[in-house]
């Protein structure tokens, strides 16, 4: 097929809510490494990874050759057969994720991983009322849409009941119009308040991003997860960690995001990079709130021994080649990059996230969001070959996430594509 009529068949035979980039599409047609090709053959530098989901870079070679093999072992066998690349995923998970988290359910996205934590935790909690977060993103089943915190994903009226929002720690646009630290990190405070008299004095759980993806790399304060989760401790709430962006060493130097922050999560979900392109959700709890889920409850395909060799192979080319490691030393150079940007820029309002997961918001004056801007940056960046993300409850934060196993050279030549594009905007 010819562009054109790859574009024509997109718009005729699929959903119009499955939206693409870039005012012309970019018919992607094969990638290897860390470089994407379009169907014309034109090459471009990876820098969103699938939307944060090639972690070790596109068809690794590892990872495809552990896919081949068990496609020709055993493809599927459902869960009422256990074998070994479904309970060996289950003990690795066991083995890097944090604290007391010790058993997984296997699904087939994120969405799934999420509608699984919430279910075991008002289960075993005998609750239902969950508190999230604005700005954050958490799937597109009922559930999942509920529970994010922006309209523009929100496009069914909510018809969950039980579930609070409260106030992120945008910093940069503080909610309560306060500064970090004089602020006393009232937005987790609020959490407290929101219990109090949004609920009857009880919750099965807070569920938050580390670093919220789709609102715009939002990275809180340091102190801020500690403080929120005591709050929800106080009321018997469970805190389930939503690692399906942060996860995988994507916020550098450890494996997992909410690492950062020293606390530990009694439900952990995970998806996106876990098997680097191939479709898996992962929901990993304590033992008892994971035994909370008792009677029948099945994924067909969950921990099918194809996807569970991926995420092993995937979480195996992490560890031998110190991916975690890498994503703190190339995000270390990226954001030093982005900031001399922001100096450059007046456009550049703020610069955030962590490791290889970092951001730039997009503002005019007195910090009006640009997402004509944003539009026009995409446009340019990808004339000169380079494929960036956005987010943003107002689309206009760009989203940067190389796989991990960007190189210096790559981040350099991004940046420099970057300041080519920026430079353009002002024309
Ligand atoms: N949680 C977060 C933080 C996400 O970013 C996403 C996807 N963008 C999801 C959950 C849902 O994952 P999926 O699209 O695999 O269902």
């Amino acid at each position: 097929m010819k562009k054109e009529e790859v574009i024509e068949k997109h718009q005729k035979y699929l959903f119009s809510c499955v939206a693409n980039y870039y005012d012309e599409p970019l018919v992607v047609d094969h990638a290897k490494g860390n470089f994407v090709y379009d169907i014309d053959g034109k090459e471009y530098l990876d820098f969103f990874g699938g939307i944060l989901t090639v972690s070790v870079g596109h068809c690794n070679e590892k990872v495809t050759k552990a896919i081949d093999e068990q496609t020709h072992k055993l493809q599927h066998a459902s869960t009422l057969y256990p074998n070994v690349p479904h309970v060996a995923l289950a003990e690795k998970l066991a083995q890097v994720t944090p604290g007391r988290l010790q058993k997984s359910f296997f699904t087939n996205s994120g969405t799934e991983a999420n509608e699984t934590a919430v279910l075991i935790a008002q289960l075993f909690t005998k609750c239902q009322d969950v508190v999230a977060l604005r700005h954050s993103y958490s799937g597109r089943s009922y559930l999942a849409l509920s529970l994010t915190g922006n309209a523009s994903w929100r496009l069914a009226p909510t018809t969950i009941p039980g579930i609070h929002h409260i106030a992120s720690a945008y910093c940069y646009r503080c909610p309560f119009g306060l500064t970090y630290p004089s602020c006393d990190l009232k937005c987790a405070k609020d959490l407290e308040e929101a219990i109090q008299t949004q609920t009857s004095g009880q919750v099965a759980a807070l569920i938050a991003e580390p670093i919220q993806g789709v609102g715009g790399y939002i990275t809180p304060p340091k102190e801020y997860f500690k403080e929120i989760v005591s709050i929800l401790k106080k009321y018997g709430g469970l805190f389930i960690c939503d690692e399906v962006q942060t996860g995988w060493g994507r916020t550098g130097g450890k494996m997992f995001g909410i690492e950062q922050w020293g606390v530990e999560p009694d439900i952990m979900t995970l998806a996106k990079g876990m098997a680097n392109g191939v479709p898996i959700g992962a929901t990993i709890a304590t033992p008892e709130v994971a035994d909370s889920l008792k009677g029948l409850n099945i994924s067909t395909f969950g921990g099918n021994p194809v996807t569970a060799t991926a995420a092993l192979a995937t979480i195996q080319v992490i560890e031998e080649e110190n991916l975690v490691d890498n994503a703190r030393v190339m995000g270390d150079r990226l954001r030093e990059g982005l900031e001399a940007l922001q100096n450059k820029y007046p456009v550049i309002g703020d610069v955030r996230g962590m490791g290889l997961m970092q951001a730039m918001e997009l503002v005019g004056e007195h910090k009006k969001p640009d997402t004509e801007s944003l539009m026009r940056l995409f446009e340019a960046t990808r004339q000169h070959g380079l494929l960036i993300g956005k987010g943003g409850l107002m689309g206009n934060v760009v989203r940067i996430a190389p796989p991990l196993n960007v190189s210096k050279d790559q981040i350099d030549k991004a940046l420099n594509v970057l300041d080519q594009s920026l430079a353009q905007l002002g024309q």
